[in-house]
């Protein structure tokens, strides 16, 4: 017979933090595994609900659908992985602390922080990689370029004698205009692809409400949203709004 490992002791057991958190079963819950004190736990159950009450309906939605939601033809493409977006919410009203006892304390921006996944197709993912690793790609392809300059320059007689900071600098050069133009080329390839998918989360209309609601991307970039592109799931029975009746590790 199986033994199952359940803490049995947890204050926040058949709660909506226990479905949430604990939904692939106590062992592999973050508020087990880091030994959060039971206090703390009954709080972080206490912001999940209010969390959960500014979510729409349909938050679930967005990672059970078998199609892209990124591509702008509906239905998209099939499914392959999806989009994990660190999704924001003012509330519940967080404050920040003071620091060494002086000045006021003042409200935090982010009340709520979750990962929200996001189905994402073949095509729409390639796109996404392609337009994220060009500025990676040119910092380095400059570094490359810059190389090759200053050595293929540094046998000429004015380098020999011109200050020794000269190829530092040259090198420098090189990398900040490659990298000025991998940028450039980056936007410019977004704009080509936005005829396509959506690079922009709350560009895609099934967010609208998600929108309303108050919600925003955490440290968004500009022209695409920022998003890791995953196979999974950040958790394999991960839901917001569970309708289970069983709790995970229940036999
Ligand atoms: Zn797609």
């Amino acid at each position: 017979m199986e033994v199952q490992k359940i803490s049995r002791k947890c204050t926040v057991k058949h709660t909506p933090i226990c479905k949430f958190l604990g939904s692939d079963g106590c062992e592999k819950c973050s508020l087990y595994n880091a030994n959060v004190k039971e206090y703390e736990k009954v709080k972080t159950n206490e912001i999940w609900e209010v969390t959960q009450t500014n979510l729409p309906h349909n938050a679930d939605m967005f990672h059970e659908s078998e199609t892209c939601l990124f591509c702008r033809k509906r239905p998209g493409n099939p499914k392959v992985g999806y989009a994990v977006i660190d999704m924001a919410h003012p509330d519940p009203p967080y404050k920040k602390g003071m620091i060494f006892g002086l000045g006021s304390l003042q409200r935090a921006d982010v009340g709520s922080l979750i990962p929200f996944p996001i189905a994402i197709c073949r095509e729409c993912r390639r796109k996404y990689r392609l337009a994220e690793n060009f500025k990676f790609y040119s910092a380095l392809l400059g570094f490359v370029i810059g190389l090759i300059v200053v050595l293929a320059i540094s046998q000429w007689e004015v380098i020999q004698y011109s200050p020794t900071y000269i190829p530092m600098v040259l090198l420098l050069f090189i990398m900040a205009l490659v990298y000025v133009a991998g940028g450039w080329l980056s936007k410019k390839l977004i704009k080509k692809y936005s005829a396509e998918m959506y690079f922009r989360v709350f560009d895609i209309p099934e967010t609208r409400e998600m929108d309303e609601l108050g919600w925003f991307v955490y440290r968004d970039e500009q022209e695409k949203t920022r998003m890791l592109i995953s196979s999974k799931k950040p958790r394999k029975n991960f839901k917001f709004f569970s309708n289970d009746p069983r709790q995970p590790g229940d036999p």
